[in-house]
């Protein structure tokens, strides 16, 4: 428990949702009082004060947890493997979650292509909004599509995983911005030296030590961070709903609920069943209990800063091993990612229905495929996956520049998706750990 829930005896997962309604409500109250100019655009007070003062708010809290994360990441795995030990041991564990995520992630492509092609969103838009949508956004140049255009072949994606110099891959691991692999660099170097350690563990033991000492720091950093966390949650909520509003809902309200709705499939279904077959745990049991990690992740959208609660809540309230969830974990708020995956599914067909652009069989496939792939490749940040999704559009000839129909509410979207990559992490967690202590 931390100060602020000592303090006024409300636990913080009360906190953060109390904070994250009034930040949303308020956010659509102040957008009818400040109603928009006639060009549309925001009204000027509401624009600074979203800006200067809600958006703000909202970036110290996500700027405190980033601070730390690479960090984190580095010591969390390193130990995590160190801990383990045994390099056959290891291997199994990685094998394991490796297995699990493969499946998990082809299943949530599974339903979000199932989903798609059962709702057809794009084909229930009026062809006067259609053409509306395609003159509004596709002429406007996007973020993402020109970070697609330096993507790289699928061979050097896989050999830019081994870094050359990972204190360059940590620099850029959370904007985009390294030479290589980025995260999945900088866990490959924390399994490196992770293994190393475990082959001289009495002349590495300082270092151990050094490592244990930036985790705690990592921690006790978070452990503030979180206690800001709802008014942190209130800011990012308030700019949220004055910015989007509820209209660009009302247009892409089929795309949205398709998308929503094959989450919560996953989400209360796939993960329910998982649990409880080969954890052994009841569903309302691992719902209940990973509460305050869907509300941080829902609010942050990030994968990465939701980790330290990912691993507070698997240690303490699951009783996953620490060695087992800093692996597992760790490796997963990078490379697990269901509800990208799922998510990328939907939006292809989506765009490809508004588009007109049939796929065939062979086609929906390779969407299958590339996007299980997107989904390890993602950064655990906000909007991550947006340069993917550009990426599988151009390989089934979806114009690319589509991404922009549904950057609107992409926000959104990415609360509910990373909630889902996060719970997945922990499934994983829990049944990798349960299935562990069978075979210890
Ligand atoms: N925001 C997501 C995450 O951190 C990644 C994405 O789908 O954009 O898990």
């Amino acid at each position: 428990m931390n100060e602020a829930t000592k303090k006024n005896g409300l636990a913080l997962h009360w906190q953060i949702l109390i904070g994250l309604l009034i930040g949303a409500v308020s956010g659509l109250i102040a957008r009818q009082v400040f109603a928009a100019t006639e060009t549309g655009e925001m009204h000027p007070t509401l624009q600074w004060l979203t800006k200067n003062i809600a958006e703000s708010l909202g970036q110290i809290f996500l700027r405190v947890i980033f601070m730390v994360v690479v960090p984190l990441v580095f010591s969390a795995l390193t130990l995590g493997v160190a801990g383990i030990g045994d390099v056959r041991k290891l291997g199994r564990l990685g094998v394991r979650t490796l297995m699990m995520t493969m499946i998990l992630s082809g299943a949530s492509v599974a339903i979000g292509l199932g989903g798609a092609n059962l709702v057809k969103p794009g084909e229930r838009l009026s062809d006067e909004k259609r053409t509306e949508l395609k003159e509004r956004f596709a002429t406007q140049p996007v973020k993402a599509v020109e970070q697609a255009k330096n993507a790289k072949s699928i061979r050097d994606s896989l050999l830019d995983i081994i870094p050359r110099n990972p204190l360059q891959e940590m620099v850029g691991a959370l904007d985009g911005s390294s030479p290589g692999g980025g995260m999945l660099a900088v866990m490959f170097f924390a399994l490196v030296c992770g293994v190393a350690i475990s082959v001289s563990p009495e002349r590495t033991a300082p270092l151990v030590r050094v490592l244990e000492g930036i985790y705690d720091i990592a921690m006790v950093v978070i452990g503030w961070a979180m206690n800001f966390a709802p008014i942190g949650v209130a800011g990012l909520m308030f700019s949220l709903t004055a910015t989007l509003g509820v209209d660009i809902l009302q247009t892409l309200i089929w795309y949205v609920v398709t998308v929503l709705a094959a989450l919560s499939l996953h989400m209360f279904g796939v993960y329910s069943l998982v649990v409880w077959l080969f954890a052994k745990m009841s569903p309302r049991q691992f719902f209940g209990r990973i509460t305050e990690v869907l509300l941080t992740a829902f609010a942050t959208s990030s994968s990465n800063a939701t980790l330290p609660t990912s691993l507070r809540v698997a240690e303490e309230k699951l009783g996953v091993r620490r060695d087992v969830a800093n692996f597992v974990l760790t490796v997963g708020s990078t490379a697990n990612q269901n509800g990208t995956a799922l998510y990328e599914g939907i939006t292809v067909l989506f765009l490809a229905q508004v588009f007109g652009v049939e796929l065939t069989f062979a086609q929906q496939f390779q969407v299958v495929l590339m996007s299980v792939l997107a989904g390890v490749g993602t950064a655990g940040v906000p909007g991550g996956s947006l340069p993917l999704v550009v990426l599988v559009l151009k390989s089934v000839g979806v114009p690319e520049e589509g991404i922009g129909i549904i950057l609107g509410v992409d926000r959104l979207l990415d609360m509910c998706r990373t909630t889902l990559n996060v719970t997945g992490d922990l499934a994983v967690a829990v049944c990798v750990d349960r299935g562990e202590a069978v075979a210890d």
